[in-house]
Parts: structure tokens; sequence; C-alpha cells
């Protein structure tokens, strides 16, 4: 999947490209990230890409010019990357906020331009023109788009086909069927006062299945109420909850 980063601190971006799943997909060409900063685009000596906003008040804006030049370049690297469409999503505190079910649809696109703000945000009529959808990652405010940005690829690029060794290994995280995911435990056996529950060593593959079922709907049910309502249970796991 190809991404274009539209962003005045491209080198943050070598926490997706250098590390871990996404570092590894990056490396395998199944993610491409290339980052492009409208300091490039913006005119005269200061290059400046920022301005007082309109009407007075705190901080600066981002100006549109700069950020149109940047968005149609990344858009020209998405042609010919061989995308039919990458639509141009703004980070912005005032977005629709990502989750799993967000993250899941993007993961069909064949690339994504994504733009970070900066200061007070960026001038308006640049997300009229050039902005196809807002997202967030949440009802608080940070610094800039960078990190929010991140956490949409991440999210994207470790549910990319190939990009875990094992292909499995998100089918049980939380929110991809509607439940949280059960509680894991690894060597030793013993651990302050505290044991693997014996089930876990069993080696008996139904019940550890069935054990935990019940674990992430009962912890469902007791961190995120809301959700249970919405998860569609299989026949056998509705008689797991019923001989429970
Ligand atoms: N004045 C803006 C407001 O209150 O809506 C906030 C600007 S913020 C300091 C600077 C940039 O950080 C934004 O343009 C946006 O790109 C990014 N940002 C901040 N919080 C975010 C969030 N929760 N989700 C996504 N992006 C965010």
């Amino acid at each position: 999947m190809f991404f274009a980063v539209i962003t005045l601190f491209p080198e943050m971006f070598d926490a997706i490209t250098a590390y871990g799943i996404s570092g590894r997909a990056t490396k395998r060409q199944i993610a491409k990230v290339t980052c492009i900063n409208p300091r490039d685009f913006a005119q005269g000596n200061y290059k400046r890409v920022d301005e007082r906003p309109f009407g007075g008040g705190p901080g600066m804006v981002m100006m549109a010019e700069p950020l149109a030049k940047a968005i149609t370049h990344a858009k020209a690297l998405a042609m010919q990357a061989g995308c039919q469409h990458a639509p141009v999503v703004y980070m912005s505190p005032q977005g629709k906020t990502l989750n799993e079910t967000a993250v899941q649809q993007f993961v069909h696109y064949d690339g994504l331009i994504v733009l970070c703000g900066r200061y007070e945000g960026v001038d308006e009529r640049l997300i009229q023109h050039y902005v196809d959808q807002e997202w967030s990652i949440g009802d608080y405010v940070l610094s800039g788009g960078e990190l929010p940005a991140m956490v949409l690829l991440d999210s994207i690029i470790r549910r990319l086909p190939d990009a875990m060794s094992d292909e499995q290994s998100h089918v049980q995280d939380s929110f991809v069927d509607g439940l949280l995911d059960c509680p894991q435990y690894t060597k030793p056996d013993h651990f302050e006062g505290l044991d693997v529950p014996e089930v876990l060593k069993s080696g008996h593959h139904a019940n550890i299945e069935k054990w935990r079922f019940l674990q992430r709907y009962q912890r469902t049910l007791e961190r995120r109420p809301e959700l249970v309502e919405h998860v569609e249970l299989s026949a056998q796991q509705k008689k797991w909850l019923k001989d429970k």
C-alpha cells in the first residue's frame, strides 16, 4: 500500500519505517511510505509555511498554498505508484474518531495521502478543496498531526496481507471481532505468587479456545459493556456461554 505523508517533520516517520512490524513491512515493500515536506513547496527565502490568523488570536495557521502544492505532488506520486484513488486524510481533533472498523476499511485502499497539521491547524479553504476525510485519534489535542498519522499508518500496515509473520496473530486482537483480547501468559509458570491458568498448559485445544473466549467475553463485559451489544456470537460461543 502506498502512503504519502505531508509533514514538516519527516524524520519522525523513522518510527514507522525503521521499527517493528511496520518497519519490516516497509523493507519488504508491503507498505511504501513517502514523506513530503510542504516547506519544499513554500516561496521566498524563508520558505514560510505558516502565517498569523485573520481576525487575530494566538498562534499561527498553516498556509493553504504550500499544502496544496504538496498534496498535488503526493497525488502525482500516488498515480506513478499505480494507485487508482488515494484519498487525502487530514489528521484533526475535529475529525471522526479512529476505530478498528475504520482501520479495516482503510486496509482495502491501495493508497492514502495523510496531511499532518501543526500550529493552530490549517487554512480552512485547503480542507474544503483538498481533503476527503478528517480523522481524530481521540478527544484531546496534540501539538501536531505526526503522532496521529503514525497511529493511523501503524494500525493499517499491521493489518496488510503478509505484514505479520503469523497471519493469525491479529485475529484475536481486541476489537477485531468486537471483543477485547484475553489475558496472555508466558514463562515462567510461577511469578510472584501468581500461576499460569492450568488450562493453558493442558494442550487441550478445544478447552483452551473455550477458556479464551469466556475470558474475552467476561473482560469486555467488565471493561467495555457497550461493545458486547454489537458482537455477533457463533453457535459454539453461545453454547459456551449457556454452559458456563
Ligand atoms: N486548534 C486546533 C483545534 O483545536 O481543533 C488544534 C490544532 S493542533 C495544536 C495541531 C495539529 O495537530 C492539528 O492540525 C492536527 O493535525 C493535529 N492533531 C492534534 N490533535 C489531534 C487529534 N486528537 N487527532 C488527530 N490530529 C490531531
